[in-house]
């Protein structure tokens, strides 16, 4: 009993050093603003419960859309201009923005999704707790959590009057799981947001307090098609018949192997092959069929693959020595190779890191520990991409949780409030600058 008293009142003074030592940094308003966050996260996560509770699969345009104006009547409340954009056009649902105008300090781009991997069709469809603090919850992480992170910190600076005369844009799309086609569309108004702020801010699930995204690794497809000569296979490698298509794209792909592969982030995929006499590539379902003969040399063959990289020039580079590789053909062959952009690299820059900076004195300030900068290579591509070649960004900022696009996926409720603390604070510094 005197034993666990002593270790509460050490325990206790610790906390208060802690509080003393960390406090000082924050001013009188940062106070207000963290107290403000703190009043409202019960209803932050009742919020959350609300909107895990609606699907919004990302071809469930309704249910995508009813997300969307949950968020737009509390976007609505606390002095946004809202707007829907309706994304038909690419058969998608649409997105979400909301908007406050004016010039001071830095310009803003908060970006969040509405949709999940999850379709109307799946068995994982509610909100329920597991133990008192960890939610089993479809898109409760990613993202719904980072949705109302960015939503409660903007309202508790909204309540202390501090939204005077910023520009910050919220932009929630509601196809980021799968992002309609072409992008020039589906993601013009994000672009465009972009073109009109100084820094870009992602709530994309977050990997612990002491991490944050700098550069995420950006993804593009590949396909390589090689033809040879269909004849008897007794009279494979002579002169007039060659070595035909299946050797001619193994050596493709072995040479991949052995001169393309090797640089950091780099990394490419051949995921499907076939070949034969002939074959049938259905490209949308990702499968096919093939037909040949061991008698007969081989006559076509089709590899589609995937490629991940840290830059434009990275991604160029990997393109050209492939485009070499594919041209070098094997006697009576040829091969051709497409390449096809999905997203760009959102590479680790000077502007990305001095954003960094800016957050890890927050969370220091908070006494949440210093912030690093994530592997991008363990990170997968995300909406922020699109704007890191306008902008200053920072991504990873949303709940913690695990098992994202899974049945098992949660979310940690207990990080919510510091995270929106964190968020709030962060926000308050920049648009202070
Ligand atoms: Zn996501």
């Amino acid at each position: 009993m005197k034993n666990t008293l002593t270790i509460r009142i050490t325990i206790l003074s610790f906390l208060l050093l802690i509080n003393v030592s960390f406090g000082q940094k924050l001013t009188k308003t940062e106070k207000k603003i963290l107290k403000e966050v703190t009043a409202n996260t019960t209803e932050s996560i009742e919020f959350l419960k609300k909107a895990v509770n609606i699907n919004s699969g990302t071809m469930n345009h309704t249910g995508v859309k009813k997300v969307g104006m949950v968020f737009k009547e509390a976007y609505d409340q606390i002095g946004f201009k809202t707007s829907w954009i309706d994304m038909a056009e690419v058969n998608r649902s649409g997105h979400l923005f909301a908007e406050i105008n004016g010039n001071k300090g830095k310009k803003l781009l908060l970006i969040g999704h509405l949709d999940t991997v999850f379709e109307e069709d799946s068995p994982f469809q509610e909100f329920t707790m597991i133990n008192d603090s960890i939610a089993h919850a479809p898109g409760g992480n990613d993202m719904k959590g980072g949705n109302v992170i960015m939503l409660y910190a903007l309202k508790a600076l909204f309540d202390k009057g501090l939204l005077n005369d910023v520009q910050i844009i919220v932009a929630y799309t509601g196809d980021e799981e799968s992002s309609g086609k072409p992008i020039s569309i589906s993601r013009k108004d994000l672009v465009e947001a972009a073109k009109r702020s100084d820094i870009a801010l992602g709530f994309e699930t977050s990997t612990g307090f002491n991490n944050a995204t700098v550069a995420r690794r950006g993804s593009s497809g590949w396909k390589v098609q090689v033809t040879g000569k269909r004849a008897h296979s007794a009279g494979i490698f002579n002169k007039n018949v060659g070595a035909g298509a299946i050797f001619e794209l193994s050596r493709i792909l072995n040479e991949f192997y052995k001169e393309v592969r090797g640089e950091e982030y780099l990394t490419f995929n051949p995921g499907l092959i076939l070949g034969g006499t002939q074959f049938s590539f259905e490209e949308a379902l990702s499968k096919g069929s093939a037909f040949g003969k061991s008698n007969v040399v081989s006559q076509t063959a089709i590899v589609d693959g995937g490629l991940r990289f840290i830059s434009e020039e990275q991604k160029e580079n990997a393109r050209e020595k492939m485009r070499t590789i594919v041209a070098n053909n094997l006697p009576h062959t040829s091969a051709k190779i497409s390449f096809i952009d999905s997203y760009p690299a959102m590479g680790p820059t000077e502007g990305n890191s001095k954003l960094l900076k800016v957050l890890n004195q927050v969370s220091l300030d908070l006494g949440q520990g210093g912030v690093k900068a994530y592997d991008p290579g363990r990170r997968g591509a995300a909406d922020v991409s699109f704007v890191a070649e306008y902008v200053d960004c920072l991504d990873g900022l949303g709940t913690m949780g695990s098992g994202a696009h899974t049945p098992k996926e949660t979310v940690n409720l207990n990080t919510i409030e510091d995270l929106t603390k964190r968020t709030a604070i962060l926000i308050y510094r920049l648009i202070n600058q």
